[in-house]
C-alpha cells in the first residue's frame, strides 16, 4: 500500500501535478505518507544520527522508487538518472529539508527545475573549517581506529583500501564528496598497458621499455624514471586485477604519444572512467571497504617522533572526530579546480576553465605540506588542448586518436593532431581566436561511441557537405575543402606531407560531417607529494614519513613535465595498489 501511495505521489510529481507539494521541502512530502520514519527509519529522529555515508537513506530511496535504470525517462534527451556517471546515490540531489541540487550541473548547464526547488537554500556542511572544532577533535580520545586510513574515493583510494584489505589490515576508507569517484569517474580515454593479452591478440608489438621512453619523452624527461618503470611493468597486471573484478578493457587504440596502440578501455569505445569506477565501488562494498561518503579529512596527524599517528574527519552529520590509524594513504587527487592554487603554482592559467571534477580542490596536498611532505613539479599543470569552448566537457583524445582532424577557424591545419597534450595547447592558444575546431565524418561517429554523447549535449554542428560544414561554422569553405582533401590524400598515401602525423586511421569522406570547437582548459596537475616507488612520502629531505603513503594525481614524479593520456588511469591502479599493499605492510609491522 505504502509503496502504490508513492508510487502515485511520484508519478504526480512527474507530471507537475504535484506543485503544491513541490513548494515544501521533500522530508514534509514524505511525513505524510509514512512519517519520519520513511527516511530516519524511526520516528523518534534523534539529529545528528543520520550516519555520514548516507547509505542507508539512499537505500531506502531505491527500496521505494527503484533503480536510476528504472527510473531513467529514456524518452527524454537528457535524463539525469540515465547519467553517464553510474551509481552516484540520491541524496547527491535530492535533499530532504534544505534546496535540492541538480548535481551534474557542477559541469553542464541543463535547465531542469528539480521538485522541491523552492525550498530554502542549504548552508554548505563543508565550507571552511572551524580550527576551535579541530583543536578539541585531536585533544579528545579517538573515535575509531584502523590500521590504515586511505583519503580519498578515487580509482587511487578504492584500488588502495582494496589491496590494504586483502593484505590483512584494518582499513577505513574517506571521502568527502557525497559519491566517490572524483577525476577517475570522468576519465574518457583510457587505460595504458603493455603486454596485455587485448595487445597479443590484435598482433601488437611493445615492450615495457617502449612505454617507459613514450612517457619519458612526453614528461620531458622530467619524470622519475625508476616510477614510470614501475608504471610500465605493472601495467598488465593492473589491467588483469580491474578484469578479475568484472571490468572489460577489451578494445586498445592509440593516444598521443604513444608509438603503438597501448589505451585499453571497455568495448564500443564506452568510457573507462565511470566503468572502472563502477566496478571498483561494487568491488570495495563486497570486500568491507566501501568508502564512507561525506567525510572530509582536514589533518593528518602524527606523533612525536613524526610519524603517522591518525586524522582528523569532519563528517556531515557527525561532525569533527579523530580517527587512530598507524598508516595514511592519500589519494585525494589533484588541484585542477582549485584556483588559488592555480594562481600560486600556475598564475598564466588561473582563470581557465577545467574539465576536472568540483572535488579536484588539492586538499591532500596542503595537508602533506602541513606536515613537513617535500613536493615534486608542483607547478606542472596541464593543459588539454580539447575541452568544448565555454564548457567545462572534455572532449576526449580519442576523437583525434580514432581520426579526426584538428583546423584553425579558417579550416586549415596547423600541427600533428596526435602531438603531446602541452604541445597541442600551446599551438592552439597560438590561433587568433585561441580556439580550434575538431572535423570528422560519420565513419568516427559510429566508431567512437563518445561522440554521440557530445552529440547528444547539442556540441557537434553537423553537415552533409564539407562546404555547408563551413558555412555552419564560419570557416573557409575552400580553404576547408583544400584541408580535408589533402589530408584524405596523405592518408592514402600513408604519409601526412604537411604535419607527420603518423597514424590516420580513418578518412573524412562519408556524409554527414561534423564539427566541434575547442580550446585548452586546466586538465591535469602533474606535480604534488613526492613519493618513492614504494609510494611513500617523502619529507624536505627526501626521507619516507613513516606511515604516510600517497597515489595517483596527489604525487608528482610519474608524469614529469606532461602526463600523457591514458597514463594517469595506470598511475591510479599501480600505484594505489602498490600504496595500499605497502600501507598494510608497514601498519602490520611486516
Ligand atoms: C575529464 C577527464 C578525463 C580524463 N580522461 C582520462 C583518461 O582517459 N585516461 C587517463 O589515464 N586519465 C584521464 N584523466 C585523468 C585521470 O582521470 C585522473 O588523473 C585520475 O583518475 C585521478 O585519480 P585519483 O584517484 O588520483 O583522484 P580522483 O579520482 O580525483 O579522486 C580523489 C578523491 O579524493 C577525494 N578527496 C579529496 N580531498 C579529500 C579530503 N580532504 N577528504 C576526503 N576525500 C577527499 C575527492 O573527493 C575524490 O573523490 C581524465 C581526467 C579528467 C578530468
Amino acid at each position: 500500500m505504502k509503496k502504490q501511495l508513492i508510487a502515485l505521489a511520484v508519478a504526480a510529481l512527474m507530471t507537475g501535478a504535484a506543485s503544491a507539494a513541490q513548494t515544501g521541502v521533500l522530508a514534509n512530502f514524505h511525513s505524510a505518507m509514512g512519517g519520519c520514519a520513511v527516511c530516519h527509519g524511526t520516528d523518534k529522529v534523534v539529529p545528528n544520527a543520520i550516519p555520514d555515508d548516507e547509505y542507508a537513506l539512499n537505500k531506502s530511496c531505491t527500496n521505494c522508487h527503484g533503480s536510476y535504470d528504472k527510473l531513467a525517462n529514456k524518452s527524454k534527451k537528457i535524463d539525469p538518472h540515465g547519467s553517464h556517471l553510474g551509481n552516484v546515490n540520491c541524496t547527491s540531489c535530492h535533499t530532504a529539508h534544505v534546496k535540492p541540487k541538480l548535481v551534474c550541473n557542477d559541469c553542464h548547464t541543463f535547465p531542469n527545475k528539480m521538485p522541491f526547488a523552492d525550498a530554502p537554500e542549504a548552508k554548505k556542511w563543508d565550507d571552511g573549517i572551524d580550527a576551535e572544532a579541530v583543536l578539541k577533535a585531536e585533544a579528545a580520545a579517538p573515535r575509531e581506529t584502523a590500521d590504515v586510513v586511505v583519503i580519498g574515493a578515487g580509482s587511487t583510494g578504492m584500488n588502495a583500501a582494496i589491496s590494504a584489505k586483502r593484505a590483512g589490515a584494518n582499513v577505513l576508507l574517506l571521502e568527502k564528496h557525497v559519491f566517490s569517484g572524483g577525476n577517475s569517474m570522468l576519465a574518457a580515454g583510457g587505460y595504458n598497458a603493455v603486454g596485455t593479452k587485448q595487445q597479443k591478440a590484435k598482433g601488437i608489438k611493445d615492450t615495457p621499455e617502449a612505454y617507459v621512453e613514450d612517457t619519458m619523452k612526453g614528461g620531458r624527461f622530467k619524470n622519475d624514471r625508476e616510477l614510470v618503470k614501475i608504471l610500465a611493468e605493472e601495467s598488465a597486471s593492473g589491467v588483469e586485477w580491474l578484469e578479475s573484478m568484472g571490468a572489460d578493457l577489451s578494445e586498445v587504440k592509440r593516444s598521443g604519444g604513444a608509438r603503438v596502440d597501448r589505451t585499453h578501455r571497455p568495448t564500443g569505445g564506452k568510457s573507462v572512467g565511470p566503468h572502472i569506477v563502477d566496478v571498483l565501488r561494487a568491488q570495495s562494498e563486497k570486500d568491507g571497504v566501501a568508502p564512507r561518503l561525506n567525510s572530509r579529512v582536514v589533518k593528518i596527524l602524527t606523533d612525536d617522533n613524526h610519524r603517522i599517528a591518525g586524522v582528523i574527519v569532519h563528517g556531515k552529520h557527525t561532525g569533527y572526530y579523530k580517527v587512530a590509524a598507524k598508516a595514511v594513504v592519500l589519494a585525494t587527487g589533484g588541484y585542477g579546480m582549485n584556483q588559488d592554487m592555480i594562481a600560486v603554482y600556475r598564475p598564466t592559467f588561473k582563470g581557465m576553465t577545467s574539465s576536472n571534477n568540483v572535488t579536484s580542490t588539492g586538499d591532500g596536498i596542503k595537508m602533506a605540506l602541513n606536515i613537513g611532505a617535500s613536493m615534486t613539479d608542483i607547478d606542472w599543470v596541464q593543459a588539454h588542448p580539447t575541452v568544448g569552448k565555454d564548457s567545462r566537457i572534455l572532449i576526449s583524445e580519442t576523437v583525434r586518436g580514432v581520426g579526426a582532424i584538428m583546423v584553425n577557424t579558417d579550416g586549415a591545419r596547423f600541427i600533428n593532431e596526435l602531438t603531446t597534450r602541452d604541445r597541442a595547447s600551446d599551438a592552439i592558444l597560438k590561433q587568433p581566436s585561441r580556439s580550434a575546431w575538431l572535423v570528422f565524418d560519420s565513419q568516427l561517429y559510429s566508431k567512437a561511441k563518445m561522440v554521440r554523447g557530445y552529440d547528444h549535449l547539442g556540441m557537434l554542428k553537423k553537415a552533409d557537405t564539407v562546404e555547408d560544414l563551413a558555412k555552419l561554422t564560419g570557416m573557409k569553405a575552400d580553404v576547408l575543402a583544400k584541408t580535408v582533401s589533402d589530408y584524405n590524400r596523405f592518408r592514402s598515401a600513408g604519409k601526412d606531407e604537411a604535419f607527420g602525423r603518423a597514424d590516420m586511421p580513418l578518412s573524412v569522406e562519408k556524409a554527414p560531417f561534423y564539427a566541434v570547437m575547442v580550446a585548452p582548459g586546466i586538465h591535469h596537475t602533474m606535480g604534488g607529494v613526492a613519493i618513492n616507488t614504494m609510494s611513500q612520502v617523502l619529507d624536505i629531505q627526501s626521507r619516507p614519513i613513516p606511515g604516510l603513503y600517497a597515489a595517483g594525481e596527489v604525487t608528482g614524479g610519474v608524469h614529469g613535465f606532461n602526463r600523457l593520456g591514458g597514463n594517469a588511469v595506470a598511475d591510479t591502479v599501480v600505484f594505489g595498489r602498490r600504496a595500499g599493499e605497502h600501507a598494510a605492510a608497514f601498519a602490520l609491522g611486516k
